[in-house]
């Protein structure tokens, strides 16, 4: 739902994932709707290729540094002018980012929020990461940064699927859903969103760890004490991750509350204000998906109980605070 800032998705994805051409064939179909201003960042000054781009209200190309470190300043200034263009009643209604290859989107993000204006002026309507399903389990393997893109994420493209191995592609789906239960797993072909084939829930799913990882990447998910305050779930939230923001890269979640079913999320120890959702209520609704390294469920949700000051839901014997997520 909008709240009248301008909404930015950021594209992700490795060098040669697909990602330009999903991004071209879905702007055409008018997946992104009316008034599209896209910023495609290529770090290798390669041209765009306009002829595909015409139905966007804008390109801008930021060239000469990758917008997630050295062409951070470009970004905030391309960023700046959309949003200055749009209070004059000028400018689009909606940002693409394209990001290089190298880009890590959480980066991004986190720096876009610590920037007042931005902050005020532009929401985060989602980070999208291509995964090229021919190569993605060597890329795993040999990568870290294509893992810290698929912590980040809210969707993940799998592109290619037409001429991937389809041993492959299903070890892919169901073991990038355990990497990252928050995130909606999609297909595409071409740059054509297509349906994935069905996965048996028993299909080996181990993806390859990443190299040289500090700790063991993990995804926890905390069920919600139904009649959870909120508001006071927000205050814990945000006191976990100024303690622990380096280790938890992410949090996504839907909060029922009276006043409705509250979109709950963080990229990088920033929490987003909270966001209305339509009412009716899905799966999921009730329970925080945690990414990130060096923490349990177990340990989130003792953390949560004391904070709120609930008794524990069952003393199941393990060694508790083990590894100091307490706030
Ligand atoms: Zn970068």
């Amino acid at each position: 739902m909008s709240d009248g800032r301008l909404p930015l998705t950021l594209l992700g994805g490795a060098l040669g994932s697909g990602k330009t051409t999903w991004a071209r064939h879905q702007l055409y179909d008018g997946a992104f709707g009316a008034g599209l201003h896209v910023l495609v960042n290529e770090a290798a000054e390669v041209p765009v290729d306009d002829q595909l781009l015409v139905r966007a209200e804008g390109v801008t190309v930021l060239a000469g540094g990758c917008v997630c470190c050295t062409g951070q300043q470009a970004l905030r200034a391309a960023l700046r002018d959309l949003c200055d263009r749009r209070s004059r009643g000028a400018g689009p209604n909606r940002v693409l980012l394209e990001t290089s290859g190298l880009a890590d989107p959480g980066a991004i993000a986190a720096n876009l929020r610590s920037d007042p204006i931005l902050a005020r002026h532009l929401r985060l309507d989602g980070i999208l990461v291509a995964i090229d399903a021919v190569h993605a389990l060597t890329q795993l393997a040999e990568e870290p940064l294509i893992h810290r893109q698929i912590a980040v994420a809210d969707r993940l493209i799998l592109t290619k699927v037409d001429v991937a191995n389809p041993a492959d592609l299903q070890r892919l789906q169901v073991g990038l859903g355990l990497r990252n239960p928050a995130a909606k797993i999609e297909g595409s072909q071409h740059g054509v969103t297509v349906a994935l084939p069905s996965t048996p829930r028993d299909f080996p799913a181990s993806l390859p760890a990443s190299p040289n990882p500090p700790d063991p990447a993990v995804a926890a998910v905390l069920q919600l004490p139904a009649d959870l305050d909120w508001a006071e779930t927000m205050v814990w939230l945000s006191a976990l991750l100024h303690a622990r923001g380096d280790r938890v890269v992410r949090v996504k979640g839907v909060i029922p509350s009276a006043e409705g079913r509250l979109l709950v999320q963080s990229v990088r120890g920033v929490v987003e204000p909270p966001e209305l959702l339509p009412p009716q209520p899905r799966d999921g609704d009730g329970r925080l998906v945690f990414l990130g390294r060096g923490f349990s469920e177990t340990a989130l949700e003792q953390s949560l109980r004391s904070f709120l000051d609930l008794p524990d839901a069952e003393s199941s014997g393990c060694s508790e605070q083990e590894d100091g997520i307490a706030v």
